[in-house]
């Protein structure tokens, strides 16, 4: 009982720092954000709160299991998928849990994956709602965003958010760990936003500074004639330089 109630703090101070003004990256009920309790469970924000004004009661414990059946069902109506997703609430509250529920439930079921922040960062979707959306993700600009933000982030062209965009998200982040041999740590997703994926909380708003500073970067250097990406070669070779990873570890707090 300890730890879950240290987790929700975690999750609650994340949502605080995430949805505060400085920060850009929601507004109203914009995002959502969740942690991993243990194997079974997981605390997801409850649809039509704000992540700024986030109290430990306004997150939903909800079963992944029992929310991840609606990968399943292509065909579920609205009803079908707010039963499901009401079905796999634990304990008693009025409360729903966000439309994204599966999609949280899916990235926190990775091995070392523990808190989930999506947000809708105001630099970032310049970007992710132009039509240079993909070319401008498709490369890295500077080490530093190799380090918080990883080699390559798992591009989701536009997919209707609830079950459909989750499908979308299993399929594209099997690949990428089937490719590449390690999980993705950020999901850029067109017309929509950012998915930073940690192990602590230090990382995820690390990865999700780090992002909101490569859009601002990106903006500049496509008004200066376009973006001078780094060569593919080198960025893998940062990625996994001992000084690197070293560095990744005391931004992050953890191993990569
Ligand atoms: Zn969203």
């Amino acid at each position: 009982m300890g730890n879950r109630f240290f987790v929700l703090r975690q999750l609650t101070e994340m949502s605080h720092t995430l949805g505060s003004p400085e920060w850009d990256c929601a507004i109203l009920g914009e995002g959502n954000t969740s942690a991993k309790v243990d194997d079974e469970t997981l605390y997801v924000k409850a649809s039509g709160t704000q992540l700024g004004a986030m109290k430990p009661s306004d997150f939903v414990e909800v079963q992944g299991k029992v929310a991840m059946a609606l990968l399943e069902r292509e065909t579920a109506t609205d009803t079908e998928i707010k039963d499901i997703l009401q079905a796999a609430v634990v304990g008693d509250t009025n409360l729903r849990p966000s439309v994204e529920t599966v999609m949280h439930a899916l990235l926190l079921a990775l091995p070392g994956v523990n808190f989930i922040a999506h947000t809708h960062p105001t630099a970032v979707n310049a970007i992710m709602c132009s039509k240079i959306a993909e070319e401008a993700v498709s490369h890295r600009l500077f080490p530093d965003e190799i380090v918080c933000c990883g080699p390559a982030p798992v591009y989701v062209p536009w997919t209707e958010p609830g079950p459909p965009l989750a499908r979308k998200i299993r399929d594209l982040i099997n690949a990428y760990i089937e490719q590449r041999g390690y999980r993705p740590k950020t999901m850029l997703m067109q017309n929509h936003g950012l998915v930073a994926i940690g192990s602590t909380v230090d990382e995820v708003l690390s990865i999700t500074s780090m992002a909101v500073k490569t859009f601002k970067i990106l903006l500049g250097a496509y008004a200066m004639g376009g973006p001078a990406f780094m060569a593919d070669d080198m960025v893998e070779r940062l990625w996994t330089r001992p000084d690197e990873i070293y560095r990744h570890k005391l931004l992050t707090g953890r191993e990569i």
